[in-house]
């Protein structure tokens, strides 16, 4: 167990939501992300209870992906007061609910609508309880995210740069954008000058051995970015096994038209693959089943988890 500075609280939710990270001192209780909407009673419930019954002030999201911004609009009518910020890239795309440009329709994950009141500054600060937090650039898993970066207490929050065991797909090279991967090495890179103590991962527990961390993350990416297919494989498999989750339960043909009608639309996705989406549905229904995540009874697909 790694110990967190005063104040802070880390809630530790899985693959479906994000981390929820509570600030429960200092003027303002923040929370940083909020889990995906399937969750939103037990992410009400955490945060009411993290706080002890006290409101919400302060919203912060790292990037708008449904699982780290699925809470927002919960949030915002439990605390109507609540002040809601978020980085600056997809401002526009907030204020006109461009569910293709927040990634929402081609993944085929649902975020309820919320509004925001203002935005980061990249290289700026942000204050979330009583500490300052630079707010650090993070292209690669998307272009718009940003980590948050305690220097006086050595704590990251890494969103889906940098996990224990590995980092988020890369959207933008499923876009067409193969600068991606070198996005994501220079956010690597960042990571390791600033040499955390303590990471605390959009997914998955906080963790101390950042230099394991950052090499297992650069063997992967330079494994991936060898062969965009591999990347584009990697990504078929990880967005059925997170739509399953959120289903549970899925017949052919929806992980044909998610194949077809979602990821297929993403130009670098379609480009990584010869095969039709009934090839590729039964390619990584293989996939999933073989590694347990999944069972398949011929018709439909069925979560493990
Ligand atoms: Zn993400």
């Amino acid at each position: 167990m790694v110990s967190l500075p005063p104040g802070m609280a880390v809630l530790e939710r899985g693959w479906l939501s994000s981390n929820n990270v509570v600030f429960t001192q200092g003027d303002a209780h923040a929370v940083v992300d909020t889990g995906y909407r399937n969750h939103v009673p037990q992410t009400l419930a955490l945060i009411d209870q993290a706080l002890g019954g006290d409101p919400l002030h302060h919203i912060v999201n790292t990037h708008l992906h449904s699982d780290h911004a699925g809470g927002n609009a919960a949030l915002q009518a439990r605390y109507p007061q609540v002040r809601t910020t978020i980085p600056p890239g997809l401002r526009e795309a907030v204020k006109a609910w461009d569910d293709v440009a927040l990634s929402y329709r081609p993944t085929g994950q649902l975020c309820d609508r919320f509004v925001h009141d203002d935005t980061l500054t990249v290289d700026g600060t942000v204050r979330l309880g009583p500490y300052d937090w630079s707010v650090l650039p993070a292209d690669g898993h998307d272009a718009d995210m940003v980590m948050l970066w305690c220097e006086t207490q050595g704590v990251l929050i890494s969103a889906d740069a940098l996990w224990q065991n590995g980092f988020g797909v890369l959207f933008p090279a499923l876009n067409g954008d193969l600068g991606a991967f070198a996005a994501q090495d220079q956010t690597l890179e960042l990571i390791e000058q600033l040499a955390p103590r303590l990471v605390i991962p959009g997914h998955g527990a906080p963790f101390t051995e950042v230099d394991r961390a950052l090499q297992t993350a650069r063997s992967r990416l330079n494994w991936l970015a060898q062969d965009p297919r591999r990347h584009a494989q990697a990504a078929l498999k990880g967005l059925l096994a997170f739509t399953l989750l959120d289903r549970q339960h899925m017949p052919h043909q929806d992980v044909i038209d998610l194949i077809d009608h979602g990821l297929m639309s993403q130009p670098g996705f379609k480009a990584a693959f010869d095969e039709a989406p009934p090839q590729l549905a039964q390619w990584a229904v293989d996939q999933l089943t073989r590694v347990g995540v999944a069972r398949w009874d011929g018709l439909a697909l069925q979560s493990c988890a």
